[in-house]
């Protein structure tokens, strides 16, 4: 089970939003303990690729998250992005584009606008593994 801070939620969404219509992306992390992992900062990237379609995370800007997250101690868990008009589901292209198996993938729709969705992946190849998700 992932938990995700509720004001780190926040972040996600009112970032997503504003980015509107491209999709938006960033970084999550923060602590592993037995089976869950919890969310303790959400880190919000550029889209490099500036579409509606795709997202690509700034290298420096990742660089600059990375160092970030080793000096308060967390850890990378996984990346996040969303979809302005499509489901909370990875596409053929973020299946393509998924580079570890072992980060989590979140995807937020905006899809509906009143009813935001999330979801959490674990992608390797074409298979995926849905995981569960709260905001505490
Ligand atoms: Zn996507």
């Amino acid at each position: 089970m992932i938990k995700i801070k509720k004001a780190e939620y926040e972040k996600i969404l009112h970032h997503a939003e504003s980015y509107l219509p491209y999709e938006a992306c960033g970084l999550i992390a923060g602590e592993i303990s037995g089976k869950d992992k919890l969310v303790k900062k959400a880190y919000l990237l550029t889209n490099a690729a500036r579409s509606e379609r795709s997202f690509s995370l700034d290298p420096k800007e990742q660089f600059a998250a990375a160092r970030d997250m080793r000096s308060m101690g967390l850890i990378l868990l996984g990346c996040w992005h969303s979809h302005p008009n499509a489901p909370a589901y990875p596409s053929k292209e973020d299946k393509r584009l998924a580079y570890d198996r072992d980060i989590s993938y979140i995807i937020l729709s905006l899809e509906n606008m009143a009813k935001p969705q999330l979801n959490s992946f674990k992608i390797s190849g074409e298979e995926l593994l849905m995981e569960q998700i709260s905001i505490i």
